[in-house]
């Protein structure tokens, strides 16, 4: 196989924004992660829905070019569902509700032919999940990464801990960072995570941006200047999609941290995945290009 295989959540998403609200829309961090990924490289999702996950939804994901043979439907299972409330300051959300569903009891088994993707991919799903899957891919795939979240450090912490130590890589935004660590200052929390035995450990900050720690180099990334957000839902996990898929595809972790903040400045343009859907590379070049001359005025 090749490209990245990603496992995480696929759900429906209540979002409330100051631009408005929205009810059911089709989410999770492996879909946005994928419908970012799908640009750059081939695309493998694993998940698991339950029997009112809409056929339209598959085929969405399908005509985008994502490879959908590990998605498990769950007969007379209900999907995963989130609603999230978004404070003025857009970087600042209260979950108002998240019912895991079929995603509570999702015990992956990946066919032979999925278990030796280059790069692997543990977005924001339970902890045991992603543990089962990095079990599942190691030794054969080399660059494994992942991401959490408050819940997961809060109720499975020393899972995320073994995760930081067995993967390759971690990416997190700075609360997540200082939760984790306890250490306030994001370059200080990134040692510390490598310290403990991370990888490449990448820490978003929204609307400033992104740093990656790497080897011995620090990456410091602009964040595209959007002057209107519409809803940042997935901005993370787009983020994290094409910086794994530009990887993949044989990039520098510097290129691949400039695609992610790219796709993920689109995916805040509109309400769920909907801009991300219907993107381009041509979309993502331009942009890109934009960023770039702005960093070098
Ligand atoms: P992000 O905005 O990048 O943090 O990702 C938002 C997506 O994460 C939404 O589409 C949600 O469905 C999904 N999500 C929210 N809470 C969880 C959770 N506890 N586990 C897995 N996925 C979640």
């Amino acid at each position: 196989m090749s490209g990245v295989l990603v496992v995480g959540s696929i759900g429906y998403d209540t979002i409330e924004t100051a631009a408005g609200r929205r009810d059911d829309v089709l989410g999770g961090s492996a879909v946005y992660f994928a419908l970012a990924a799908r640009l750059f490289s081939e695309v493998a999702i694993v998940g698991v829905v339950g029997e009112d996950f809409r056929n339209g939804d598959v085929e969405l994901l399908r005509n985008a070019g994502v490879d959908t043979t590990c998605l498990t439907t769950v007969p007379g299972g209900k999907t995963f569902r989130w609603h999230g409330r978004y404070h003025d300051d857009m970087n600042d959300r209260d979950t108002v509700q998240v019912d895991l569903n079929v995603l509570g009891c999702f015990d992956p088994e990946l066919p032979e032919s999925h278990r030796d993707f280059p790069y692997v991919f543990l977005a924001n799903g339970s902890t045991a999940m992603q543990l089962k899957v990095l079990e599942q891919v190691r030794p054969a795939s080399p660059k494994v990464y992942f991401d959490t979240m408050n819940l997961w450090i809060e109720t499975e912490r020393e899972g995320v801990m073994k995760l930081v130590r067995h993967t390759d890589g971690v990416v997190l935004n700075d609360s997540e960072a200082r939760m984790l660590t306890g250490i306030p200052n994001t370059v200080a929390a990134g040692r510390y995570l490598v310290e403990q035995g991370a990888g490449d450990v990448v820490v978003k900050k929204g609307e400033h941006g992104c740093i990656a720690l790497w080897g011995d180099r620090i990456s410091v990334i602009p964040a595209y200047p959007l002057a209107e957000v519409v809803d940042p839902t997935g901005a993370g996990d787009s983020f994290a999609g094409a910086l794994m898929a530009v990887l993949a595809s044989g990039g520098e972790l510097h290129e691949a941290l400039m695609a992610g903040t790219i796709a993920a400045s689109f995916t805040c343009e509109s309400f769920g995945p909907e801009k991300l859907v219907d993107l381009t590379i041509g979309d993502i070049r331009t942009r890109l290009n934009e960023l770039a001359a702005m960093m070098s005025e």
